[in-house]
C-alpha cells in the first residue's frame, strides 16, 4: 500500500480525534501528529516564562525563540519544548486555559502551520487538529471531520482527565467544553469547520474500532486508486 497519503482529522474537543488518529496511523504504519499538543506546548512556555498568554505581541515574539518537537517513542508521541519532554504537563487545566488566547495569535499559527506542513510534506501521515483539512493540508487525499454530541464528548474527556488524576465535575467540564466549542468555531483565525470534501463521521455511539476501520478502509481504497496526496 502507498505510504504517501495525507490523512487529516479535524473536529471539536472530545470527538475522538486523538485516539482515532493514533490507531489509524498505527494500522497504516503512518506517522501520527497531534497539532493541538504543539499549541499546548506554546501555551505552557508562556506560563513557564511568566508571560500573559493574552499579550499577543509578546507571545508572537516568543514563538520565534521556541523549539517544539514531536517524537514517536514506542507507542506514544512525546512532545519536547526546548529540548525538555513536557508531554505530561500539556493537559493540565492551566495549560488548557492558556492555549485559547495563544492559538489565536496569527504569528503562532503561521510558525506552527509551516512546521506541520514540513512534517507532512511527504505523506504517510495522520494529522489531527482543528484546521488541518482547511488550512494546513486542504489538498490532502483523505479529509475527515469527526463529531459527537456534547454530552458524549464531555463524558469521554472526563474519563480521560480522571485517569490522569485531574479532578473536575462533569457539569463544569461540559460547560468548559461548550465554551471552547464556541471559541473554536467563532474565532477569526482558522475557525473550526468541516473542510470542503471532508467526510463527516459522527462518533456518538460508535465504538472506537468502528470509526478507525471506517477511516482505514477509506485510506486503503484511495491508495488502491493511486491517490497519493
Ligand atoms: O485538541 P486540543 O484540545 O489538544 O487543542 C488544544 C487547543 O489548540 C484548542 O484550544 C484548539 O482550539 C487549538 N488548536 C488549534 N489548531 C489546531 C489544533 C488545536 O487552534 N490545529
Amino acid at each position: 500500500m502507498s505510504k504517501n497519503l495525507i490523512i487529516t482529522i479535524d473536529g471539536p474537543a472530545g470527538s475522538g480525534k486523538s485516539t482515532t488518529a493514533k490507531l489509524v496511523a498505527r494500522k497504516l504504519g503512518y506517522l501520527y501528529i497531534d497539532t493541538g499538543a504543539m499549541y499546548r506546548a506554546m501555551a505552557l512556555k508562556t506560563l513557564q516564562q511568566g508571560i500573559d498568554p493574552k499579550d499577543k505581541d509578546v507571545v508572537a515574539e516568543l514563538v520565534g525563540k521556541t523549539k517544539i518537537e514531536l517524537k514517536q517513542q514506542k507507542d506514544a508521541l512525546r512532545v519536547y519544548l526546548d529540548g525538555t519532554d513536557v508531554t505530561a504537563k500539556l493537559r493540565l487545566p492551566e495549560v488548557t486555559k492558556a492555549v485559547t488566547p495563544v492559538c489565536q495569535v496569527s504569528r503562532v499559527r503561521q510558525v506552527l502551520v509551516e512546521q506541520q506542513q514540513r512534517i507532512g510534506l511527504n505523506g504517510g501521515v495522520v494529522m489531527e487538529g482543528r484546521d488541518i483539512g482547511t488550512v494546513v493540508f486542504p489538498q490532502a487525499g483523505l479529509k475527515i471531520f469527526l463529531d459527537a454530541s456534547l454530552e458524549e464528548r464531555a463524558k469521554r474527556r472526563h474519563s480521560e482527565l480522571k485517569a490522569q488524576g485531574v479532578e473536575i465535575s462533569p457539569e463544569q467540564l461540559k460547560e468548559q467544553m461548550a465554551q471552547r466549542d464556541r471559541e473554536d468555531v467563532d474565532r477569526d483565525q482558522a475557525p473550526l469547520k468541516k473542510a470542503e470534501g471532508a467526510i463527516l463521521i459522527d462518533t456518538t455511539g460508535l465504538a472506537i474500532e468502528q470509526q478507525v476501520d471506517k477511516i482505514v478502509n477509506l485510506a486503503k481504497s484511495l491508495s488502491a486508486e493511486g491517490k497519493n496526496d
